[in-house]
């Protein structure tokens, strides 16, 4: 059997083929739809090279069996080769579309190559001008160029348009090799049609490098940098090209020297020489091509340590979280010489799922915070591999195909190249390290990558430095406030002590006055009935306030601890505004103060406790007329609202005083136990002196009381001024139903607001069972508050 150098030829190509039909089976799971048609158009590739290595041998059996099969797979190739570009440019959409179109071209073609149902006889009599064979091979020709003529012009306009649309290095790396195969196809097809036969070998060596290449740059995402190739042949040709014209020099010299009669031991010397200066010059010359060539692919900066040493120089903080993460990305941009990138953190809650927040960015932008899940490919990649992902990678790559829209879409709009995962101890990932693309988009080198690598693993060490002096910072705040917040309550016990022991005291040294008063007294003293009744209504007076001020402590104790006791029963507002305010009368009275009450006639009733709510709108009307000066004006307003956001009913009720006003840093504070603006040097017992503070424990129990009703209550108040007098406004809401009892409250079963239920009396206790047993009388309850 003769082999020639066609058949040498072919059977190379079928080698070739058949190892990356292998390598596509073994390394892929052909789950993208371009992968399966890179097989298929492998696998015509193969098809073609074996027919043309079997064709061409003499003497084979069914010699037309081999050339069939050559002149069919040359026909796929193309075809194929069309459908496989537009699915590798992304052109999906139109790949049915040109399934249909190429498989009538092929179609047509077997029909006319087999000459079914007498076609060729039907077509032939339109060529009038040529003969039989002629016009039939003008047909044949037309519909073997129309083959590569579809195809080819398809992929010419999808890499044009994918050019465009993607400038990144790896997609232009790709697209290069693509179009590489593409020409080489175009090339082979040409000539393989229409160049007489001695030429042929130049088509099949052509379709099989244009096969490979395509094939290779479909099923590898990744092939190799086209100009780490290209700077890599030129810095050898370099190097070769020094060495040879010094050998020259130095053997032709030497040529010369025997030509001139030069002993041939002083040529020797000469020869030992060129060696040695060789032996020096060598890695000058290799050293400066690989500047030449290789400094552009490497990037200027030396090694990892030395990049390190040049950051932690540049980096000026090692508290600041966010100004740490902008000079690190300042740093890197400026040192890859990047116009753009960000610095994330991630800010996840222990729950999986991971936040990735802005910490710096440049020439980016605000891009807004996004949640992964912790099995996101994309954080798996930084957490698992500890390398930097492309967005090429998410892009191409299977795995980033199931990832959630949402994140995808977050990550591709970012404009960002490369992400570098910042890692601290092994498996915490701290952030990410994101960068754009380099000038030209050129690829980063693996050992730019390396090097950014490094530094993004000393800035996860910094920013977790950093991080552990913020809380430290937080902590150390805390504890400011809380030791504040121990001197005021310390501040406070001392008030109290001091206030307690004197509002104990007064009645205690009422009672016992009287007391003495009763021992002292001769027989005659007692039997007078007007005495004995002043010193008893004295002892019962004393007695009376020392309740008072026992169940005051006593109840703002409870109510600290949320156990205030609490009727429940429906509360007709108005009646509970007319008590407190007849309970204010005689004070009003003696302060020349006018009470103005509007809007409270109207309130629906509510559920809760009129003693509670009397005493504290009592408490707050009786500071009103403290706190303002004789001659002025207190307005109790009430109105009905609506919460939008739950649809629930509310009362409130205003009290506004002309009065001296508090200062907006005391409002909170006013409601805390035993605080008072003022110093304890302005106590009183007397619930009418103007600024006559009582033992700072009221406002904490109207809170208390309020709060109990699920209700709120709050301050409003420009400033304290004794001169001009702004005036306070106490705001008091309450929920028409109170939200933990099941019945709503109804117009119907209006009960009393509940004054056998108080405990607190601002005056005496007799008066107040006076009062009781009046309205007992007139009005008669029909039903009880229930306990
Ligand atoms: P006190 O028993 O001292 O009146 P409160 O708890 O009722 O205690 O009030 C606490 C402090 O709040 C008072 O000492 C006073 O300084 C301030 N305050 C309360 N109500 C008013 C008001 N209507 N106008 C100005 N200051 C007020």
């Amino acid at each position: 059997m003769n082999l020639s150098p066609n058949t040498l030829l072919a059977a190379s190509g079928a080698i070739g083929f058949s190892v990356l039909l292998i390598v596509a089976f073994l390394r892929r799971p052909q789950k993208i739809q371009a992968e399966k048609i890179a097989v298929l158009f492998i696998a015509s590739g193969l098809l073609w090279s074996i027919g043309k290595t079997f064709s061409s041998f003499d003497g084979i059996a069914a010699p037309n069996l081999w050339a069939n099969i050559t002149l069919h797979s040359q026909i796929l190739m193309p075809l194929i080769f069309g459908g496989l570009m537009l699915v590798f440019l992304d052109k999906q959409k139109y790949q049915y579309w040109y399934a249909a179109l190429a498989s009538l071209i092929f179609l047509v073609w077997l029909a006319w190559h087999w000459n079914f149902g007498g076609i060729v006889e039907s077509i032939v009599p339109y060529f009038p001008t040529l003969s039989l064979f002629e016009s039939w091979w003008l047909v044949r020709q037309s519909l073997i160029s129309l083959t590569w003529l579809v195809p080819f012009s398809l992929a010419f306009i999808a890499f044009f348009q994918a050019w465009q649309r993607h400038p990144q290095a790896q997609y232009r790396n790709r697209y290069w090799y693509g179009l590489g195969g593409t020409v080489f196809l175009l090339a082979a097809n040409i000539v393989l049609t229409f160049a007489p036969a001695q030429y042929l070998w130049i088509g099949m060596i052509a379709n099989i490098i244009g096969g490979l290449l395509i094939a290779y740059t479909c099923i590898s995402y990744y092939p190799t940098d086209l100009h780490f190739i290209l700077r890599r042949i030129l810095q050898s040709i370099t190097v070769t090209m020094s060495i040879s014209v010094i050998l020259f020099l130095a053997l032709s010299t030497a040529y010369l020297f025997t030509q001139w009669q030069v002993p041939p031991k002083n040529v020797l010397w000469w020869l030992v020489a060129m060696a040695l200066a060789l032996g020096f010059i060598l890695p000058v010359i290799i050293q400066s091509a690989q500047k030449t060539f290789g400094g552009a692919l490497f990037g200027s900066s030396d090694d990892e340590i030395e990049l390190i040493r040049a950051y932690s120089q540049t980096i000026k903080t090692d508290w600041n979280f966010y100004l740490l993460s902008q000079q690190a990305l300042q740093f890197i941009l400026k040192e890859m010489n990047i116009p753009r990138g960000a610095v994330f953190v991630n800010e996840g809650d222990g729950t999986g799922h991971i936040t990735v927040k802005l910490a710096a960015s440049a020439g980016l932008g605000t891009p807004p915070s996004q949640q992964f899940n912790a099995d996101n490919p994309w954080i798996q990649h930084l957490k698992n591999q500890k390398s930097p992902v492309t967005l090429y990678d998410i892009e191409m790559l299977y795995q980033y195909r199931q990832m959630d829209a949402e994140n995808k879409r977050w990550l591709t709009e970012l404009g960002i190249d490369t992400f570098v995962p910042m890692i601290l101890r092994q498996n915490e990932l701290v952030g990410v390290l994101a960068l754009g693309a380099k000038p030209q988009h050129r690829p980063f080198s693996p050992h730019e990558l390396r090097q950014v690598q490094a530094v993004a693993e000393q800035l996860a060490l910094d920013l977790d430095k950093a991080r552990l002096f913020g809380q430290l910072g937080t902590v150390n705040q805390k504890l400011g406030a809380l030791s504040e917040e121990f001197e005021t309550i310390d501040q406070g016990k001392t008030d109290f002590i001091s206030i307690a022991s004197h509002e104990l005291r007064t009645p205690l040294t009422h009672i016992h006055g009287y007391a003495s008063m009763l021992l002292e007294a001769n027989a005659e003293e007692l039997q007078d009935p007007k005495f004995v009744q002043e010193i008893l209504a004295g002892i019962a007076k004393g007695s009376s306030r020392l309740t008072s001020v026992v169940d005051l402590i006593s109840d703002v104790s409870k109510a600290d601890f949320g156990k205030l006791d609490i009727m429940h029963g429906l509360v007709n507002l108005d009646e509970v505004i007319k008590e407190a305010t007849d309970d204010q009368a005689d004070a009003l009275q003696e302060r020349q103060q006018t009470l103005i009450v509007s809007g409270t006639s109207q309130l629906p009733n509510i559920d809760g406790d009129g003693a509670r709510l009397a005493q504290a709108i009592s408490h707050l009307i009786n500071n009103a007329i403290k706190y303002t000066p004789d001659n002025g004006t207190i307005t109790i307003a009430g109105r009905e609202f609506t919460d939008d956001t739950d649809d629930t009913q509310w009362i409130e009720i205003t009290i506004t005083d002309t009065g001296i006003g508090i200062d907006p840093a005391d409002k909170a504070r006013i409601f805390s136990k035993f605080y008072r603006v003022d110093d304890v040097a302005y106590h009183s017992t007397s619930n009418v002196k103007f600024k006559g503070a009582g033992p700072g424990l009221g406002l904490p129990l109207v809170k208390g009381i309020i709060e109990a009703h699920k209700g709120k209550i709050w301050v409003e108040s420009p400033e304290y001024n004794e001169e001009t007098c702004p005036g306070s406004q106490f705001h008091v809401t309450l929920p028409v139903k109170h939200p933990e009892t099941k019945d709503e409250p109804s117009k119907s079963e209006v009960s009393l607001s509940g004054a056998e239920t108080r405990r607190w009396t601002s005056r005496d206790m007799a008066i107040i069972q006076e009062k009781v047993n009046e309205k007992r009388a007139t009005q008669t309850p029909k039903t009880e508050n229930q306990p």
